[in-house]
């Protein structure tokens, strides 16, 4: 009897277990980004300029899916569960390394399936020391200090990282060598182009002081030669008494007529530092997805600015 209890149980139990499993795209968690229909392998990439270049290399080959929502951070993000689940499930995920994604290192991601795109040139590093810790939009508090992530506006650098997403991607989809190979180059000649206008400039420019709303410029510093010290600025904010204060105490040992801003900035920022002798650029590094134009539109944009501001003598 006992048994036979059992045995009826243990049927009941595999009738079960063979039911169709509750369709998972009628479950709802959270603000899921709508899970991938194409069949095509998923890209999954940590901020905007990999998703730029994995997007030029890749075509129609692979869906590239950059995840940030607009108007944040991406290096200060915080994906939410369901952003998460499309990491772990992608087929190649594109990292920015140099301490990017600060997330990641608190996720379980698929690390056969990662790629650090700036694995390349992590000996030569720039370590940042006793930056002061400061917010900007959503995601709360952070510091500068530790290694700089800002990689790909030095753009020898960039082309680095497009090389290893360049690598992944023929990898994940062989069938498409020969398209992503040329796309690869192509992409190539455009940052080697930014990076000669760049270092073209760095002979106008040598040691001229030059200050930038924040510091994000260290690489761009570094290969082109600028004389740049940063103060903690938002482009959207106007520079209050105590920024000018700080502004001044740095232009004592500095003497910049520049500033450098991340962003356009404020009408009256702009007058308040006319008011003292310095003009305004913008160089946006674009790490996430701009307003108008695309990462190449933008950087170029950027390269112009400088270009405009120390023209040829
Ligand atoms: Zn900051």
């Amino acid at each position: 009897m006992k048994i036979r209890f059992f045995i009826s149980s243990l049927a009941i139990l595999l009738l079960a277990a063979c039911k169709p499993a509750p369709d998972a795209s009628t479950s709802k968690t959270g603000d899921a980004p709508p899970a991938p229909k194409s069949g095509k392998p998923q890209v999954l990439v940590a901020n905007y300029p990999l998703q730029y270049f994995a997007q030029r290399v890749a075509g129609d080959a692979a869906d590239v899916r950059f995840l940030a929502p607009k108007g944040e951070d991406p290096a200060f993000w915080q994906p939410d569960e369901a952003a998460i689940a499309a990491f772990q499930n992608a087929d190649l995920i594109l990292m920015n390394g140099a301490t990017y994604s600060k997330w990641a290192d608190k996720a379980t991601l698929p690390e056969a399936k990662m790629v650090d795109t700036s694995a390349a040139f992590a000996n030569t590093f720039i370590q940042v020391a006793d930056a002061v810790t400061h917010s900007h939009g959503p995601g709360g508090e952070h510091s500068h200090d530790g290694t700089a992530f800002t990689t790909w506006i030095d753009f020898k650098q960039a082309s680095l990282q497009a090389r290893a997403a360049s690598e992944a991607l023929i990898r994940l989809v062989p069938s498409a060598k020969d398209a992503m190979k040329k796309n690869a180059e192509a992409l190539k000649d455009e940052l080697d182009a930014l990076d000669e206008r760049m270092s073209a400039l760095s002979r106008r420019w040598r040691d001229t002081p030059l200050v930038a709303s924040h510091p994000v410029y260290h690489y761009l510093a570094r290969r082109y030669g600028m004389n740049l010290k940063s103060v903690l600025w938002e482009p959207e904010n106007v520079p209050d008494d105590k920024a000018m204060a700080d502004l001044n105490a740095l232009l004592a040992g500095h003497r910049a007529r520049w500033m450098i801003w991340e962003g356009e900035p404020a009408k009256e920022g702009v007058e308040k530092l006319d008011a003292i002798g310095i003009k305004s650029l913008v160089f946006d590094p674009c790490g996430n997805v701009p307003d108008s134009g695309d990462f190449m539109t933008v950087m170029q944009a950027n390269v112009e600015a400088l270009e405009k501001a120390f023209p040829q003598r």
